[in-house]
């Protein structure tokens, strides 16, 4: 696979590769592949355990498990993981949920790795945020309803490198709003796009874990949803999305997708 390469001096390669959103069915045949020949995978807590199990026997897997209040590595060791394991390894897999430049600090990782002079090489996964709408009977856009549609993240970190959302552009300029690791913020997003112009009775569903046998769904509206998810407990990690798209939900969502080789 990597020409030139002795077992004493191996020039080792990165693949940045999205899992998809939990459904097996929806891995690409790229990053199957490269999971049957890794040496080394490194993944995040995001990836489903059908996916996991498609790693070969002989890989060392390192779980860098990163969900909210339970950091397991901070983003600077597992770059530095990253490193170290290709200077010794022909193929290392970096696998993140979804796909690995929305929302999954893929581009930062690649951008480092190169700096150290690692080859990457990045493998496109189904984000969440269609794929999770998509098994709950929502399309992003439709001819009667929205031609245009914003993927945000609900968890703004305020710092030098990124600027705050401008959640009054996006209420204004789009008619589908996506948003990622929203459900810890949501009143402070409701207010805001209350604010920006947008109407209580505005639809938006909450899909939970989509794509795994356990999704679940909240619908409700702009007025409501704050209340719905206090009441019914609902948590992360979850897709919101807003806007008209959501009414086609309840005629949608009667053909469920199956759900391929879930156990
Ligand atoms: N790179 C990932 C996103 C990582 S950010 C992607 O492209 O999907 C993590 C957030 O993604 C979670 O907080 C949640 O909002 C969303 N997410 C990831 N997997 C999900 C799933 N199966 N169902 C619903 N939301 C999911």
């Amino acid at each position: 696979m990597v020409q030139g390469s002795t077992s004493m001096q191996q020039i080792g390669k990165v693949y940045l590769v999205g899992a998809g959103p939990g459904d097996p069915g929806l891995f690409t045949l790229k990053g199957k592949t490269l999971l049957e020949c890794a040496d080394v995978v490194v993944y995040d807590a995001l990836v489903s355990p059908p996916i996991l199990a498609m790693i070969n026997a002989h890989a060392e897997r390192i779980d860098a498990g990163k969900r909210r209040g339970r950091h397991s590595m901070v983003q600077e060791d597992i770059t530095h993981l990253l490193i170290e394991k290709a200077q010794t390894n022909a193929i290392v897999v970096r696998l993140k949920g979804g796909d690995p430049f929305v929302f999954g600090r893929g581009g930062e990782e690649m951008e480092e790795l190169l700096q150290a002079g690692i080859s990457v090489e990045v493998v496109p996964g189904i984000t969440s945020g269609v794929a999770a709408p998509a098994y709950a009977g929502i399309p992003l856009t439709h001819r009667s309803y929205s031609s245009s549609v914003t993927f945000v993240t609900g968890h703004e970190s305020v710092g030098k490198y990124r600027p705050t959302v401008n959640w009054h552009a996006i209420a204004q300029g789009s008619e589908t709003i996506v948003i990622y690791m929203g459900i810890h913020n949501m009143p402070y997003i409701v207010a805001q796009l209350l604010q920006a112009g947008l109407t209580s009775a505005t639809p938006i569903a909450l899909v939970r874990w989509g794509t795994r046998p356990d999704q679940a769904e909240l619908i409700g509206s702009l007025g409501t949803i704050v209340q719905q998810i206090e009441e019914s407990g609902f948590e992360a990690p979850a897709i919101a999305v807003i806007g008209s798209v959501v009414k086609l939900h309840e005629t949608l969502s009667v053909c469920r997708p199956v759900i391929v080789g879930m156990r």
